[in-house]
């Protein structure tokens, strides 16, 4: 037999399928260890044939093969095509996609456990051995035992004199790590609303294959998942579902495991390398037919997909950061069309994206325009900041927010108070000479953080020691500028001195569980208050929180992107969903310095339709995405001289394509990025806006023609994070 193997190394020289010769054992979809280049490296069989045309001296053998049961599912081999063409990486990259990194780089096995078991053969124990004896009997009773724990409660000599002896036998078992073994128990399936029901119809009877729920918050989306996936696995499929970010949504996975037990398997960058191995098996051996995970549990290795899910479709995470720098959404369809199965996009706030395709007939759309029982959305207050400024109030709250927290604690209510900004405060300004600390590695403004009275680097964690004195002119009159979380909690400390305040942001939450911790000491009413960043925005279900207060409504409306009035929009919907959910209704207050701006008011009237429609025509005539394509081709490396040679490079390039097709160019530069330096590299860019995506892959063959050892240069379409 002859296997076709491609290297597991990600360089486009190698980018071949390489033949080996090999036994049965091999099939299309092993992993295997081969002979290249004198030294034995990975590979990934893509196909195996019994002829082949080389000469059969010239053709090594498979030195190794990992697993019985082959992990790639031959899913994998068309979309494998399909991701290396669209994005131009070696197949081998592609290929990584769908495995855990651990397993490739074989660092983690099975975990096993070892059992003492008794046998029943007639020993000889003499009196004076009581521990042999009492073990014996103890073993005899119980058949078998956890053989450390039998060693902790007999002693090791003991029990290993028993297996000299032949009245027990040493047994290693397999083990199945289970992670977020502690979650909760969710609810029972909910007897469906009339809304519900209709959409579960529309998606299963639609010729479709992408459906869209535009469902406000509290409409009752996740049960309509719920009962798609549960249907999908009565069919004998399976399913994919994922969620923004799997740690901030410890509610739904507890739902998922109640519902589907061991059926259901979490895919999630958190877990201990053991865990995702066991997680990852579990599902490609078919015994769990549910992955649930962030954006890379799209490349779950499941067979016989029923229903994909794609929760919160708008957020940024579903844009991979790294390459191959996928959109989830488009490997969803491929995954869906070569399944034939339903692609559920839910949002509050779907992307203007996808909402356009809708609105065009191509996706089928359903509407849930009210909350369940019909509960009214929260009302929503806005504080005008420059009111409060000349009223002399110079806090973080204003009067109405003061007002409405008393009354939230005295009612014994919870309240959510969001903030998009860690830390104590957001910089560190000399006030003789006007210094600004910044990152010596990062072209970024350093955070005060009070905690360890410290500065930090948000882009690459450096910390530094707080200033005494200014470096530059020597001045001591150093002052801290802008609210961070950190500085929210102590003020409300100061305000409400009985409250208990907790606090969610990248500098609070550590480890797997860390967010878990958090939310469910609040979900207990373990606390009054919530601070946190947007990280506590994501489709949380608080019933006692009756407030939420959004302390900055203005932040992300002026960043440089043609997104910010979209994300603006969709931050606050889904931070003031957050309010109201349960009995009691909700409130929201909204603080900003610009309460005329238009965005803010579609916001607070919960305008959707509004806010797309004036979103459309402005990117219509404005020529923005979707009416463009933004792309960006980043140039990086440690030597600036030779960045700068490359970034040429390619300008030149392309501004030979402008010259050919000048139509096609709205705006084209080349200039440093936005942070010219990050963790040590500098960082220059070809920017451009074009017309159409006809240009696209004759880009990515410059970048990939460009790139040398020292300078990577690489294509994001429009990026979400232009710094
Ligand atoms: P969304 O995901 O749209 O924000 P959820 O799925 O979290 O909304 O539902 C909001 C609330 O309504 C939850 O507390 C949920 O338990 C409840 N709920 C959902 N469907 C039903 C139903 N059919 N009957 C009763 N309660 C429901
Ligand atoms: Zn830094």
């Amino acid at each position: 037999m002859y296997a076709q193997v491609i290297v597991d190394i990600a360089h486009s020289v190698v980018d071949k399928i390489f033949e080996y010769s090999c036994s049965d054992c091999v099939k299309t979809g092993s992993r295997v260890k081969v002979p290249f280049g004198g030294r034995l490296i990975d590979g990934f069989v893509i196909g195996v044939s019994d002829k082949s045309d080389y000469p059969p001296e010239k053709i090594k053998p498979v030195a190794e093969v990992f697993d019985e049961l082959p992990a790639l599912v031959p899913e994998c081999f068309s979309l494998m095509e399909r991701i290396s063409s669209r994005y131009k990486v070696p197949k081998a990259l592609s290929l990584r996609l769908f495995l855990p990194s651990e397993m490739r780089l074989g660092k983690v096995r099975e975990a096993f456990k070892k059992y003492a078991v008794f046998c029943d053969e007639e020993v000889k124990i003499s009196k004076s051995a009581k521990n042999q004896q009492a073990a014996l009997d103890f073993i005899k009773a119980e058949k078998e035992y956890d053989y450390i724990g039998l060693c902790k409660i007999y002693g090791r000599g003991a029990v290993n004199a028993l297996v000299e002896k032949g009245a027990v036998k040493i047994e290693k078992r397999q083990i199945k790590r289970n992670p977020f073994d502690g979650l909760g128990f969710g609810d029972e399936p909910k007897t469906l609303t009339f809304a519900q029901r209709d959409a579960i119809e529309s998606i299963k009877n639609t010729a479709q294959t992408v459906n869209l729920i535009h469902g406000v918050t509290g409409s009752g989306k996740t049960e309509i998942y719920l009962q798609l996936i549960a249907s999908a696995i009565k069919d004998g499929k399976t399913a994919i579902f994922l969620v923004p970010e799997i740690s901030l949504t410890p509610q739904m996975l507890a739902q998922l495991r109640a519902r589907f037990k061991g059926e259901a398997a979490i895919m999630h960058s958190g877990l201990s390398a053991g865990e995702k191995f066991d997680e990852w098996w579990r599902l490609r051996s078919g015994e769990a037919k549910i992955a649930i995970g962030a954006r890379s549990a799209i490349f779950a290795p499941l067979e016989n997909l029923g229903v994909i899910i794609i929760d919160e479709e708008h957020d940024p995470s579903y844009l991979s950061e790294t390459a191959p720098r996928y959109s989830t959404v488009e490997i969803a369809k491929l995954r869906a069309e070569y399944n034939g199965c339903k692609l559920v996009l839910g949002s509050a706030t779907p992307s203007v994206e996808s909402f356009i395709e809708a609105s065009e007939g191509k996706y089928n759309l359903i509407c849930l325009p009210e909350r369940i029982n019909k509960k009214p959305m929260p009302e929503v207050i806005i504080s005008d900041m420059r009111k409060e400024v000349k009223r002399g109030n110079n806090s973080a709250f204003s009067a109405a927010l003061r007002e409405e927290l008393e009354s939230t604690l005295s009612s014994g209510n919870q309240a959510i108070i969001f903030l998009n900004r860690r830390g104590y405060s957001q910089k560190v300004i000399c006030r003789d000479c006007g210094y600004v600390a910044k990152c010596e590695n990062c072209d970024v403004t350093l955070t005060y953080h009070s905690e360890e009275n410290c500065l930090k680097c948000h882009y690459c964690g450096a910390k530094y020691r707080m200033l005494s004195a200014c470096p530059e002119c020597g001045g001591t009159h150093i002052r801290y500028s802008g609210t961070g979380t950190q500085r929210v909690v102590a003020d409300l400390n100061e305000l409400f001195p009985q409250a208990k305040i907790l606090r969610m942001d990248n500098d609070t939450v550590s480890g797997k569980d860390g967010h878990y911790k958090i939310l469910s000491k609040f979900s207990k009413h373990e606390a009054d208050i919530l601070v946190g960043t947007q990280m506590i925005a994501k489709g949380h279900d608080f019933p006692s929180v009756t407030l939420v207060g959004i302390l900055d409504a203005d932040m992300s409306l002026y960043f440089d992107d043609y997104r910010s009035g979209e994300r603006t929009f969709q931050l606050i919907t889904q931070v003031s969903g957050r309010s109201g959910r349960a009995d009691a209704s909700g409130k929201v207050v909204l603080q900003t310095f610009c309460p005329e701006n238009y965005i803010l008011r579609y916001a607070v009237n919960y305008d959707y339709k509004g806010f797309f429609e004036n979103e459309v025509r402005l990117r219509k005539t404005t020529f923005f995405p979707p009416y463009s394509l933004i792309c960006r081709v980043m140039v990086t490396g440690a030597d600036e001289k030779r960045t700068v040679e490359k970034l040429k490079e390619v300008y030149f390039a392309i501004e030979e394509m402008q010259k050919k097709y000048p139509d096609e160019f709205i705006f084209f530069n080349r200039m440093h990025s936005p942070f010219k330096r990050l963790q040590g590299k500098y960082r220059y860019q070809v920017l451009m806006r074009l017309k159409s995506d006809m240009l696209l892959e004759s880009i990515y063959d410059i970048a990939l023609k460009c790139t040398s050892n020292d300078v990577l240069v690489y294509v994001e379409e429009n990026p979400t994070n232009l710094s």
